[in-house]
Parts: structure tokens; sequence; C-alpha cells
């Protein structure tokens, strides 16, 4: 047996419950493999043994009182999985399927993520079992200070400085900033992704979906394509698939169906993102009620409860939540003549999947080197934050696509000199590991 198996044997035995969490370390260590014969002293240090295990992980009860005065509790968490190459950085997730094994498989792929990023970022994300859905604006308040009530004791500007995910928008990122300053009694860059006028950065909302076009664009630059006159068909309608969509858009793409959990809209003529903005950002509302606007129902069709992959197109990108394309979905976009899938999300679609996209020679990028861009700006707000100025949205953007690029050459050559072209799940895994496994290395046994 090799150490790797040895590793990921291990693994399994002692979280037997975080079906996520194996998932993505499964994915992980089996393609970094070739690491070990080049690198012999990380089995030497004992260097997965410490790189699987979260440095620390905080759990602790929420409890607040609803608009009937009735008392909820919910679960709070966070993971902070590994400081070796700088303070724990990663989102904070509201959503009701959270739980450990969620957050630790996201906190692990922050690690690989934010040291592919190129910033001194270390790995980390946490949230709750609340859903924020339904809710009233006082009800999300009076939650977000009972869960930083107890996480800001262990978070802090130069330890861990969360930021948003899924169900943690602008609002909450503010309310959740405001307790923090109240309790610790400093303004301080501690949360990214907060309003542009307590220190927050042009570009941040935008990031995640432009970046993810950015890296894509690249990718596409050395096969000779681009999204001029591509089809392409994004899942979700939430922050990354929105952003993801506009800047598709803007380069010459058409954005042909878009979804959120309960179904999706397809339009062949390409759908209109100014009422998905409207629906989504403005009314919190439904995508099926993009029917109900006069004129849409001509060209467009809503599908309840459907698979958006099923919908033909030529570039992928699915923008919702973890395991959301499985190995059926995978197949059909195959047989539909997909040749580009990019993820926005994280680990959207499963390992079965992704072994259907390379062995059918689709261009895939995997989403801890796709949707760097959100936590990359966040980590440009934190040095506009301490150096007291603000970026224009242009120069914000030059940096945010000047990363997205570096990281698309970065894994090319990394896949291509371990003899894995076009792999860029081997090249992702391998560039994001080496730096921290280095890191890990010169800190001795810590
Ligand atoms: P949002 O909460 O803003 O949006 C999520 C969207 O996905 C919603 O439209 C939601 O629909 C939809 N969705 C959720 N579950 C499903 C499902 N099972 N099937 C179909 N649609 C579904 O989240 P974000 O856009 O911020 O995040 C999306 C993904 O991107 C997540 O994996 C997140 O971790 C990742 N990501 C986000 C970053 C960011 O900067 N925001 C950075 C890097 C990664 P509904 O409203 O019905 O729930």
């Amino acid at each position: 047996m090799s150490y790797v198996d040895d590793i990921l044997n291990d693994l399994k035995e002692k979280n037997p419950y975080e079906p996520e969490f194996i998932e993505a370390a499964t994915e992980i260590l089996e393609s970094i493999r070739p690491v070990f014969n080049v690198h012999p002293e990380y089995e030497k240090n004992f260097l997965l043994e410490r790189f699987i295990e979260p440095e620390r992980v905080i759990i602790f009860r929420v409890p607040w009182v609803d608009d009937k005065g009735d008392i909820q509790v919910n679960r709070g968490y966070r993971v902070q999985f590994n400081s070796a190459i700088g303070p724990y950085k990663g989102g904070l997730r509201f959503h009701p399927t959270v739980n450990l094994s969620v957050l630790k498989f996201l906190a692990f792929e922050q690690t690989l993520k934010n040291s592919l990023t190129g910033m001194s970022i270390g790995g980390g994300k946490g949230g709750s079992d609340f859903n924020p859905k339904d809710r009233s604006d006082g009800e999300v308040m009076r939650f977000c200070q009972s869960f930083m009530s107890e996480l800001h004791k262990y978070i802090g500007p130069d330890t861990d400085i969360p930021a948003g995910d899924m169900g943690v928008g602008g609002r909450e990122v503010g309310y959740l900033f405001g307790e923090y300053k109240r309790l610790a009694n400093v303004h301080v860059a501690v949360l990214t992704g907060v309003g542009l006028e307590f220190g927050g950065s042009l570009v941040r909302k935008e990031a995640t979906g432009y970046g993810l076009v950015y890296i894509t664009q690249k990718a596409l630059e050395p096969r000779a394509e681009s999204f001029k006159g591509k089809s392409v068909v994004i899942s979700g309608s939430g922050n990354v698939a929105i952003y993801a969509a506009e800047k598709a858009i803007s380069v010459g793409a058409k954005v042909i169906a878009m979804c959120d959990s309960n179904g999706y809209i397809h339009d062949e003529n390409g759908i209109d993102l100014d009422l998905i903005k409207k629906i989504k950002e403005v009314k919190r509302g439904r995508i099926s009620e993009y029917l109900d606007y006069p004129g849409k129902s001509k060209t467009s069709e809503y599908v309840e409860g459907g698979i958006i992959w099923n919908v033909g197109c030529d570039v992928a990108l699915p923008c919702a939540t973890q395991n959301e394309l499985s190995e059926k979905s995978a197949k059909i976009l195959v047989k539909n003549g997909t040749k580009f899938v990019a993820e926005g999300a994280n680990m959207p679609s499963t390992n079965e999947a992704i072994d259907i996209f390379l062995k059918n020679g689709v261009m895939y990028l995997p989403g801890k080197a796709a949707n760097a861009g959100g936590v990359a700006t966040s980590a440009l707000e934190m040095a506009q934050r301490s150096s007291r100025l603000s970026w224009t949205f242009d120069e914000v953007d030059q940096h945010l696509k000047r990363i997205m690029e570096n990281i698309y050459v970065d894994i090319d050559k990394v896949a291509r000199d371990y003899g894995f072209e076009n792999n860029y799940v081997v090249g992702a895994n391998i560039s994001g590991f080496v730096k921290v496994a280095n890191a890990m290395v010169a800190q001795g046994v810590v």
C-alpha cells in the first residue's frame, strides 16, 4: 500500500459520517500521488497526516428570538483548517444543509484554493444550518448578532478573516461586522465583502463570477477558442451565477439557462439577466417568477424540478452547490457536445462526473482554481483597508484578471511538469498543495 492509500483509509475510518469531506479528500489525495516521488521529505515529515486534519474546529450554539417571540436554536461552526501560509480565510455559509462534513470539505478545498491565488492566506470555512430565506431583516440581524457573539472570540484581522458564501451576502456580512465591532471595539478588516461605505472593495460582489469567466477565457486562448457566439448554461442564480452570466454576456456569449433549487429557466435566444437580477437581488424571489413578466413567455420556458444539464450548450458553468452535477449529467453534457466546463461553485461535479469529462476530452477547470477570484478579491480588499486606500473598479478588476490568468498558467504548467497535460485537477491540486506543504515543513511539527 502506498502512503496516499494508507492516509485515505485512515481518513475514511476516522470520519465515517463525513461523506463530503471524504469525497473532497479522495479527489485531492488521489491527484497528488506523483508529488511524493518528487518530494520524499513530505512522507518523512508526516505531512499528509497533518494536512488532512483541521488545525481547529469550533462548534457552538446560536440561540435567537424570532418575530413571534419564540426562541430558535441553530448550530454554528468555524473550521480553521490550515494556517501554514497565512491567516485562515474563507466564507460563512448559512444554509439548512450545513454540517461539519460540508464545512470540512469546503475548508480543505479553500486551503488549496487560497494557495493558488499566490497570496498569503490560509484556509477556513464556517457557517450555520440557519436558513435566511423567508426570514425578516430583523430575524436575520438577530441571528447574525448571536452567531457573532460567539464567533468573535476566535477571529481577528491576523487570525481568521471570514467572508460570505451561500446565504451570506452584503446584508448578513454587514450585521456580522456591526456586532464584531461592538464586541471587539475595533474597526478592522475582520470580515471581507463588507459595504463600500465601511471598508469594502469595488468588484468584490462580481469577483467570483467575473474571475470564472477570466480564467475560462485564458484557457480557451491556446485552443483558439473564445466565448464569442457560444451558448452557456449556468446553474444557480445567486451571487456567483449572476456575475458569471454578466461577464460571459459582455464577452459575446449567449446564456441560455439558469436555475434555482426549484427549477430552471431556458431561453435559446438568451436569458434576460436584468430580469433575473431584479427577481433574485431585489425581490429575493424564485426563478419561476421570470415567466410572470410580460413578453418573457414567448421563447422562454420554466422547467420545475428539471435538471439544467439536460439543456445542450457549448460551455457549462456550474455555479450552484456541491454535487449538483452527477455522472449521468456529465454523460448528457458530453453527448450534447459540451466541450468546456468551468466550476464557479465548490465541488459541483462529483468525482465520477469529473472522470467522464477527463476521459472525453472536455476541458474541465475545477472550482478551487476557477472560483478563486472571490477570495483573491477579498485579499485585495484587505490590502486596501490596511493601506486606507480605495482602488477604482478598473484597478481591482485588472488585478483580478491578472490573478485568474496567472492561476491558469500555473496549473497548466504544473500539470505538464508532472506529465498530466490538460488535467487541471492534477495541476491545481499539486500546485496548491506544494506551497502549503513546503511552508508546513519549514515551520516544524506544529
Ligand atoms: P448564493 O446563495 O448566492 O446562490 C446559490 C444559488 O444556487 C441559488 O440560486 C440557489 O437556489 C442555487 N442552488 C442551491 N442549491 C441548489 C441545488 N441543489 N440545485 C440547484 N440550484 C441550487 O451562493 P453563491 O452564489 O455565493 O455560491 C454558489 C457556489 O459558489 C457555492 O458552492 C459557493 O461555495 C461557491 N463560491 C462562492 C463564492 C462567493 O464569492 N460567493 C466564492 C467561491 C465559491 P435557491 O435560492 O433555490 O437555494
